[in-house]
């Protein structure tokens, strides 16, 4: 709906600076579908084109030189509630006079080490201007609201052939915080460095890691105060813990008043340590006297039990 005609360029008179400035003219009209202020609808002419009004707002520069627009802006009446407004315009921020690329380039600008009064100048605004869109620009880019739970645990995952995703973990909640789609150190680094002050990064105490996992340097950049623990633990204690709900059910299931399960009842609930011991630590030929068994070697009192049960 919104036309803009620039009709020609033409050199501007003096404008307060030094570097050479040029402005191009324009003019913004088109036919307004409603009224601005009763929100009635245009119908038969009910809206007419009224005078125009010229704003002058900064452009981009185009090559070295200053650059303004000044716009004649369309005024249209409105037969219906006797009042006038103005064509509108994409190009700037209402009740603004430059423009929002303008505004994007000093922004964008700010990424260069510079000061603000070189890109004001670059950009013919003033250091204020550049100032306000830096406040703007960085409110837009607000870090995350939660805190930084005070142990994590880093993991990866496959997302496509030979790809892998990581992924952050709160562990006293279990809760996932967030997944990054790399896993390099590059992306971890930037995506903690953005959405986390330092401050709350110090608080971390504990970063859980896979035992193949090459994050150890990443972690003591960002987490200053962490110590690394790597992750053979969590799996242990799950498979543990697994294990031992497992063994909890079928031992209640031989709680009954038939004989033979009455044994079987009572040598789970005595030896069910022996179940939880690695297999190595158990012998074969290392005969002990066991109350309930007899004088056994351990692994076969271990693989009586587990015969009672095949899901055990
Ligand atoms: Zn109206």
């Amino acid at each position: 709906m919104k036309i803009l005609f620039l009709k020609r360029i033409v050199p501007a008179r003096a404008q307060r600076t030094v570097m050479p400035a040029h402005s191009l003219k324009g003019t913004l009209t088109y036919t307004p579908t409603h009224c601005d202020r009763c929100h009635a609808e245009n119908e038969d002419y009910t809206i007419i084109k009224n005078g125009t009004k010229t704003s002058t707002i900064v452009i981009p520069a185009g090559g070295t030189k200053k650059t303004y627009l000044e716009l004649r802006k369309q005024r249209f009446y409105c037969k219906q509630c006797q009042t006038t407004f103005v064509a509108k315009t994409s190009l700037v921020n209402k009740g603004c006079f430059i423009s929002k690329d303008t505004c994007l380039q000093a922004v964008i600008k700010t990424a260069e080490a510079r000061s603000i009064k070189d890109i004001a100048r670059d950009c013919a605004v003033s250091p204020t201007t550049v100032q306000r869109e830096i406040n703007k620009a960085s409110q837009a880019l607000q870090t995350y609201n939660r805190p930084l739970p005070e142990n994590l645990s880093f993991d990866e995952f496959k997302v496509a052939k030979g790809q892998l995703a990581f992924i952050y973990i709160d562990v006293a909640a279990g809760n996932i915080l967030d997944i990054l789609p790399q896993r390099d150190g590059r992306t971890i680094r930037n995506h903690f460095t953005t959405y986390y002050t330092f401050k709350q990064r110090k608080r971390v105490k504990t970063v859980s890691i896979d035992m193949n996992a090459s994050y150890q340097g990443v972690i003591k950049d960002l987490f200053p105060n962490a110590k690394i623990i790597i992750d053979r633990f969590h799996i242990v204690q799950l498979m543990t813990r697994a294990l031992n709900k497992t063994r909890i059910k079928i031992v209640q299931a031989f709680n009954t008043s038939n004989g033979e399960d009455q044994k079987k009842y009572r040598r789970l609930k005595r030896y069910w340590r022996l179940i939880l011991k690695p297999n190595e630590d158990l012998s074969s030929t290392a005969y002990k006297h066991y109350t309930l068994f007899g004088q056994l070697p351990s692994k076969s009192v271990v693989d009586t039990m587990l015969d009672y049960s095949d899901e055990l």
